[in-house]
């Protein structure tokens, strides 16, 4: 029975995903380091605003950080309540994940790792995909806290499976990205009407998300909003291309979009969006996707 949930981390995805919680559960507890934020949370949403120390207290703790060593850092800073489950909705590194489920397990307390998909949109409509590694039971115990803010709940594996899905689906959006980014850009020195290119690519084989939303709506507006920052993306890329390694597999694609990502990331303003790696393309061809 679960009495009460805690949320850390009220960042981009964070601060909407525990927005739905109070519509599930009783006592909601927030923290962010930025503790004006947790306030303002509190206002917007009915949560409480509460101290580190009290949100580790709850029976259920969502974080939501940008790195694994944000979490491990955190983790080793509080004395977590004893039956708890954390579950860990940072796109973090596989083998902390499985350092930290071990080392937590010690305490009884069950860590999964457990990565969102779905952007700062799916947060928002509570429909976001879980990719979840960790012990089937915590798994089971956990599953409604976490169908309060997602739409797929899939347990993928033993502790550092979710982490691994999620460093390859984000793999996946950059070489698309990037790809697309190409693509476009040969069209458009080809004198072809790019709305119209899109309109039949969304129709044909070679469509995807970029080519649905992330192109028309962040890079041929030229808006790239910031909802996902492209360092994010980077240390994803980075964490998927040490699994490659890790497994001793040659991957070209990947391994030259990882350096792809990691300069368009250099390149880049402060505070770009994860779109905004089409830039560097546009630097090179010279010409801007409008
Ligand atoms: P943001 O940068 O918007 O938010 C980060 C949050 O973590 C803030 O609340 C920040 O607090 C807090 N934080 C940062 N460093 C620390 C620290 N050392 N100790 C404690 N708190 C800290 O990131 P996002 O919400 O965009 O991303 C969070 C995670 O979710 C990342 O791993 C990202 O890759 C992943 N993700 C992001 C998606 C997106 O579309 N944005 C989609 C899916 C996954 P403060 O306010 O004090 O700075």
């Amino acid at each position: 029975m679960i009495q009460s949930v805690a949320f850390i981390g009220l960042g981009a995805m964070g601060y909407r995903m525990a927005a739905h919680l109070p519509k599930n559960f009783d006592q909601v507890l927030v923290w962010n380091r930025n503790f004006s934020k947790a306030e303002q949370h509190a206002t917007e949403y009915g949560t409480t605003a509460v101290s580190l120390s009290q949100a580790v207290q709850a029976d259920i703790i969502f974080s939501c950080l940008p790195t694994s060593q944000d979490v491990e850092t955190l983790i080793e800073s509080v004395e977590i309540k004893s039956g708890a489950i954390w579950i860990d909705c940072t796109s973090g590194v596989p083998d902390a994940g499985r350092r930290l489920a071990e080392s937590l397990k010690l305490k009884n307390i069950d860590f999964l790792d457990a990565p969102v998909s779905g952007q700062t949109i799916g947060a928002e409509n509570a429909t976001l995909t879980f990719m979840v590694g960790g012990n089937t039971e915590a798994f089971e115990r956990a599953y409604s806290a976490m169908t309060a803010l997602g739409k797929l709940i899939q347990h993928v594996g033993d502790s550092g499976a979710g982490f691994a899905v999620k460093a390859i689906n984000n793999m996946l959006l950059a070489v698309n990205l990037w790809s697309v980014a190409e693509g476009f850009t040969t069209l458009k020195a080809h004198g072809v009407n790019l709305d119209a290119a899109l309109n039949c690519i969304n129709a044909s084989s070679g469509k995807s998300l970029v080519t649905e939303t992330i192109f028309p709506q962040r890079v041929l507006s030229r808006e790239f909003p910031v909802t996902f920052a492209l360092p994010l993306l980077a240390k994803d890329t980075g964490i998927a291309l040490d699994l490659v390694h890790e497994a001793k597999l040659p991957a070209p694609i990947l391994s030259l979009t990882q350096s792809l990502i990691q300069a368009a990331n250099l390149m880049a303003e402060p505070n770009s969006d994860f779109s905004s790696a089409v830039k560097l393309y546009e630097s090179w061809s010279k010409i801007t996707l409008d």
